[in-house]
């Protein structure tokens, strides 16, 4: 039976970003991803947004790694040219109902250390984003945009410099506790494979509760089940209608139908949130929805024509009527199982917490008595 020290379950950008981190110290690492290429899933369907931080209650893991993410993330692109932008973000309010919340968002970007923010009048907006028509707004700097992909493609190439070995088409579907660690088994490459591991980290996105399952937890009495919340995406034609980020106070359990401009300046609407029961790709939303979400704040987009983009789904923790759900990253020594270490439920600011997220599993893995 092969025998690893720390087998990473997922490479999409989180579990690539772990690998780096730790094959730095650690000899031994062995990252598992089932799909035939790295990045396929959640990690190349999302918004490509580098958040600040104000989103997320004060001393949440997603309010902190977030906070400490952005920063790392912008001297992570700077010194390995991944395409970004440090564009800034206007979160815009229409009456005093949403003047009081973007005050509230503003109390929380405070709290969580979040540098730079602005309440800002309809004047000093109009200034900055002619076309955009509203009474206040929150002014967050350091809200930037990337390229999701070549952060991962960047994670990818420095695990497998540090000497990760990475084993693609490859799915995990077995794991028992053992004495000295963890006996894995699935299927790679359409045949059979066992293999032993001290550590277990897992980092499979949309089916970590599945995953979270395999060594016996029982997910749902641990609050581990997930929803999956889908995000369409349209995409605005001709000049783009603005050139920064222009978000709407939240609603529900997304953050509001957004403008995000990409690398190329192009604008992209979206993601709505709403929950499914499977997992799939495919945009089922009408433009026309969107338009009138966009129209509020917007109202010149009625000229513009919109088609449709992507999709994305969201490995929620929060259901339908629950409340705030914080990203789940433990080490299971409590459940009886030492070394395995979970990550569930890691939805936005997933991308931009990925440096902050690696080092954390990393002190994780070094605290670990097996
Ligand atoms: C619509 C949407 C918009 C978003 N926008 C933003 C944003 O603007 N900014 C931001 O910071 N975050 C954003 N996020 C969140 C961010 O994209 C995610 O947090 C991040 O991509 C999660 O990466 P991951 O590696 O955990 O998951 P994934 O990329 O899904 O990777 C998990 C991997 O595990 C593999 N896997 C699963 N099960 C197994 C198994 N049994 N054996 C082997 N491999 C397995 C899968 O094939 C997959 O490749 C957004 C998310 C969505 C859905």
């Amino acid at each position: 039976m092969e025998r690893a020290n720390i087998v990473i379950i997922g490479a999409g950008v989180v579990g690539l970003a772990i690998a780096a981190k730790l094959s730095e110290k650690n000899e031994g690492v062995l990252l598992l991803e089932k799909n035939r290429r790295v990045g396929q899933e959640i990690s190349s369907h999302n918004s490509g947004v580098i958040h600040s931080g104000i989103h997320y209650p004060k001393n949440s893991l997603k309010a902190r790694l977030c906070v400490t993410g952005n920063r790392m993330m912008y001297k992570i692109c700077s010194e390995n040219n991944i395409s970004h932008k440090m564009l800034g973000k206007l979160t815009v309010a229409i009456g005093e109902d949403e003047i009081r919340e973007i005050e509230s968002l503003k109390k929380q970007g405070d709290e969580n250390g979040v540098e730079g923010m602005k309440i800002m009048d309809g004047g000093e907006v109009g200034r900055m984003e002619p076309l955009v028509k509203v009474d206040q707004a929150l002014y967050t700097p350091t809200t930037g945009i990337i390229e999701p992909d070549e952060l991962t493609n960047y994670y990818y190439r420095r695990a497998s410099t540090n000497g990760t070995s990475i084993s693609l088409a490859t799915e995990v579907t077995e794991i028992k506790r053992v004495n000295y660690g963890y006996e894995l088994s699935g299927t790679s490459g359409g045949s059979q494979f066992d293999l032993s591991a001290r550590i277990v980290i897992n980092s499979a996105g949309l089916y970590s509760d599945k995953v979270a399952a395999l060594p016996g937890l029982d997910v749902d009495s641990l609050g581990y089940r997930l929803h999956y919340c889908k995000g369409d995406y349209f995409r605005v034609s001709g000049p783009p209608p603005v050139r920064r980020l222009i978000y709407p106070v939240p609603r529900g359990v997304g953050l509001g139908v957004h403008l995000t401009p990409d690398l190329s300046g192009s604008i992209k609407i979206g993601p709505n949130a709403y929950y499914v029961e499977s997992i799939e790709y495919t945009n089922s939303s009408k433009s026309e929805e969107f338009r009138n979400d966009v129209k509020r704040y917007l109202p010149a987009i009625v000229k513009y024509q919109i088609s449709e983009d992507s999709a994305g789904v969201r490995p929620k923790l929060q259901g339908p009527s629950d409340s705030f759900r914080d990203f789940v990253i433990r080490e299971e020594a409590d459940h009886g199982l030492p070394g395995f270490i979970n990550l569930i439920g890691i939805d936005s600011p997933g991308l931009t917490a990925t440096p902050a997220i690696a080092e954390y599993v990393s002190e994780l893995c070094s605290r670990s008595v097996i």
